[in-house]
């Protein structure tokens, strides 16, 4: 991984004002996706539905519950739902918290990734190194588009039991490739060494758990998550974040056994949103701190 203390506390403000706004526009289309990617694949299952096809562009937004197409102004993130004090402005139905607060992350993600790329402490500098600068912007925007479509993941994952080839397939690539010219801070040998072992590994774990129990423990797209994530953050984060993965799904599973007395301790759990929270962790303390906190390194 690239990430580095940034060297100047100098930083622009129209630079972290325009990340801010590009990452609230994206967090608004990963609404979409999160709302609309299970529906299509659903769509797919069934091709003798009757009712319309339906695409990220297709059918314009629209409330859920009346199905009136949402104006303009219905559709700027955040200030919207404010505005309109959470309801719909058609038939007043509660609005779900749920988009605006996605479209936050997504846009603290972003500002984050300006501010640890140096983005916005280059563009605070009065001689601006054009070369630097470009190489360090692209990294930034590749950094916080993974972040978007993690974000759109995790809650796909923990809603539907689903992590989506179309999200993980071109992001995998993604990382294969950015990895190849350079804009990861990652060998390419590293990224497809992190890609192949994180998919064998948890493979692996898959059918001896299958073999032990006769049960599925984790599922293909875990092992494709796991695979991009070794993609981008290289052979070296998979083990802390298998770890950090681990203990918080363990905790979060026991905590809902505790508060749900009814429920089946075999009921399943989607692990791809304590993946991706191990991976933002990793991303934003780093892989050596991480280890130091699980008292690993010492
Ligand atoms: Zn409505």
């Amino acid at each position: 991984m690239s990430f580095s203390i940034p060297s100047s506390i100098v930083v622009s403000l129209d630079g972290a004002l325009l990340a801010a706004m590009l990452g609230l526009l994206v967090g608004s289309f990963c609404n979409v996706v999160i709302l609309r990617i299970p529906q299509m694949l659903m769509q797919e299952d069934t091709p003798s539905d009757p009712c319309p096809s339906l695409s990220l562009m297709q059918p314009r937004s629209h409330c859920p519950s009346c199905l009136h197409p949402l104006r303009p102004q219905h559709l700027i993130p955040v200030f919207s739902f404010f505005w309109l004090k959470g309801r719909c402005a058609f038939c007043a139905q509660a609005i779900s918290p749920r988009y605006w607060k996605t479209e936050l992350m997504v846009c603290a993600w972003w500002v984050f990734c300006a501010f640890k790329f140096q983005v916005l402490s280059l563009l605070g500098q009065s001689d601006l190194a054009p070369a630097l600068f470009l190489s360090q912007l692209a990294s930034a925007l590749l950094w916080a588009m993974l972040g978007s479509a993690l974000i759109c993941l995790a809650q796909i994952d923990w809603e539907h039991q689903l992590l989506p080839d179309a999200i993980t397939q071109p992001f995998l690539w993604l990382g294969l490739l950015s990895a190849h010219v350079g804009l990861l801070g990652l060998s390419p040998k590293a990224s497809l060494l992190g890609a192949v072992i994180g998919y064998m590994s948890f493979w692996l774990v898959a059918n001896i758990y299958l073999l032990l129990s006769s049960r599925e423990g984790l599922g293909q797209g875990d092992m494709k998550l796991l695979a991009l994530l070794g993609a981008w953050m290289g052979p070296m984060s998979l083990i802390p974040l298998v770890l950090l993965a681990s203990t918080s799904g363990a905790v979060v599973g026991l905590w809902r056994l505790k508060v749900s007395k009814d429920l089946d301790i075999h009921e399943p759990i989607a692990f791809g949103p304590f993946l991706i929270l191990g991976a933002f962790t990793l991303l934003i303390i780093g892989p050596h701190q991480v280890l130091e906190l699980l008292a690993l390194n010492n």
